[in-house]
């Protein structure tokens, strides 16, 4: 079968590195109980060696001219879903969830808050993402990386950079070097949001004005007297918080709304 054309509109950068491929498919462990599901499989360079992983494999590819090619090599008992990820609906899977895939870069930040909704259901995610998201997904405060997005993935998920992949290993080879990176949600949240939306809130209202003072940035939001209250130095700025901190001010935030 010949190959199609790449399609950029698609995100599509095929892995053709054999070492990485395998370097990747050693990360996915999922036990018999979890099931596996392959976001963006494209032409298979994951696909085929997590098919021999688990036969029952899920994949999900938005590109029609794709769908034959990987019906052609998986075997029967593995489930083919044309669509766009964003409109998957997961709660049709049972049971918990494995979650791969070398992700088209447009829509790794929406596709993984909606992934972070799932909450506990995901055992584990392992993404090829955009280096420079890894290094924000996985930054520590006090560092130019860290910001909403940390915050919002590190509130949901244990974040760990497993390896760099350099432009060569993908056929086109993106322009921006790529990193793989191991999300696992808290089975037991460390710290508990009252309502996320208002931490998302916080965190734009913290971030959005990065070099200015919590006191002046967060004004609209919890007075530098509260902060005092919560040991957070209201002339610090959003970067030098840790997730606990932010959690803890939105939830104050959450109180003084009700
Ligand atoms: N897994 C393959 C590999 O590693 O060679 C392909 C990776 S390529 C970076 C991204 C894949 O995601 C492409 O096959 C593309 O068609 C597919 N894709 C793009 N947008 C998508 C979406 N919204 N939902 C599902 N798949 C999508």
């Amino acid at each position: 079968m010949m190959a199609t054309k790449a399609k950029r509109r698609f995100g599509q950068n095929f892995l053709q590195d054999p070492q990485i491929i395998d370097q990747i498919v050693a990360c996915i462990q999922p036990n018999p109980e979890q099931s596996l599901i392959e976001i963006g499989p494209g032409r298979g360079a994951l696909t085929k060696p997590l098919a021999t992983l688990r036969s029952d494999l899920i994949v999900i590819e938005l590109d029609r001219d794709l769908i034959p090619k990987l019906q052609a090599f998986l075997p029967a008992t593995a489930t083919v879903r044309q669509g766009d990820v964003l409109d998957f609906d997961f709660a049709e899977i049972p049971g918990d969830l494995w979650i791969v895939g070398n992700l088209p870069y447009n829509i790794s930040t929406p596709l993984l808050f909606r992934l972070f909704a799932l909450g506990q259901r995901i055992k584990s995610m392992i993404f090829m993402l955009q280096k420079e998201v890894v290094n924000r997904l996985a930054a520590v405060p006090n560092h130019k990386d860290y910001g909403r997005l940390t915050v919002m993935a590190q509130y949901h998920c244990h974040i760990e950079k497993l390896l760099d992949v350099p432009p060569t290993a993908f056929d086109p080879a993106p322009k921006v070097d790529s990193a793989v990176v191991s999300l696992q949600p808290h089975q037991r949240p460390n710290i508990e949001a009252d309502d996320l939306s208002i931490l998302s809130e916080l965190l734009t209202a913290a971030f959005g004005q990065r070099r200015k003072t919590l006191k002046n940035s967060l004004a609209n939001l919890i007075s530098a007297s509260a902060l005092e209250d919560l040991g957070i130095n209201p002339s610090a700025r959003a970067e030098t918080l840790s997730v606990a901190d932010f959690v803890r001010c939105a939830n104050v935030v959450s109180r003084n709304r009700l």
